[in-house]
């Protein structure tokens, strides 16, 4: 059974990822602020999965990371596959955007991304073997206004994506990205007022978002070794967004 350490599952996207993979490997569950739903997923989950472990960490640090890392490898031995997942976002126009608020954005959605990796890739060279999916978005290809910040981070990462799938395939490791549209989360219920919602809705061709378990669907299928032949590549799910 390999090792799945998924960042930010305490809830929405990466919540229903752990569910979608439960009892098909052993999960890591991370999360940072939300300990109360992590700890009652990691119970749910462990109904049918002895293999489950939840992790406080805030993975934009490097010392939570390690400790991450440690906790997962104390229990499960080594990570076999990484989903950076966790993420933020921030809504203001770049002249009033504050340096702290918009360097949270960048240590979270990006920087984790990386030190992650950082932490993950030896093992996974040493044993061949390993995949890394990214949890980037639409705004990482087209920006979006009063978005700026994050759309950044999220177009860094696509480039990391392809960068580090360079430098990983000749040791067998896989690394993608997947830039979703909208997703019915907390992120997006924050994010936008009911009207701007039916707005948006409109410019979609299935005409309604996407539910976090068709997220988990595509992550499930890109882990696994059906995907063998897909690396360095920003999975579009948008439902039409476009
Ligand atoms: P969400 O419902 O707001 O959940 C965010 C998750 O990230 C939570 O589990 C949160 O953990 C975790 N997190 C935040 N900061 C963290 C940190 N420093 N360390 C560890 N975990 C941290 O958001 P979501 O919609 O599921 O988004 C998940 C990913 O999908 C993000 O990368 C987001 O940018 C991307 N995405 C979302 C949408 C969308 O429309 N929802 C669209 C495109 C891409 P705690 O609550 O425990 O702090």
């Amino acid at each position: 059974m390999k090792t799945v350490l998924i960042t930010g599952a305490s809830r929405g996207i990466g919540a229903a990822i752990a569910k979608k993979l439960n009892s098909k490997y052993k999960l890591v569950i991370n999360y940072n602020k939300s300990k109360k739903q992590a700890l009652d997923l990691m119970e749910d989950l462990r109904k049918v999965n002895p293999y489950v472990i939840a992790v406080e960490a805030d993975v934009s640090k490097e010392k939570d990371v390690e400790k991450l890392f440690k906790i997962a490898e104390d229990n499960f031995g080594h990570v076999d596959i990484l989903i950076n997942n966790a993420g933020i976002s921030y809504f203001a126009l770049v002249q009033d955007m504050d340096f702290m608020e918009r360097l949270k954005v960048i240590n979270t959605n990006l920087n984790s991304v990386f030190l992650n990796s950082k932490r993950a890739i030896p093992n996974m060279v040493s044993r061949k073997y390993g995949v890394i999916i990214n949890m980037s978005s639409i705004r990482g290809d087209f920006g979006a206004s009063m978005e700026a910040c994050y759309s950044a981070s999220k177009g860094a990462i696509n480039t990391f994506t392809k960068a580090l799938a360079k430098e990983l395939a000749p040791s067998k490791i896989r690394v993608n990205a997947i830039a979703p549209g909208i997703v019915e989360t907390d992120m997006m219920k924050n994010d936008f007022s009911e009207e701007e919602l039916d707005q948006l809705k409109e410019e979609v061709l299935t005409g309604r978002f996407a539910q976090p378990e068709e997220i988990a669907s595509l992550v499930e299928y890109l882990i696994s070794d059906d995907a063998s032949y897909i690396t360095g590549d920003i999975i579009h799910i948008n439902g039409g967004f476009l």
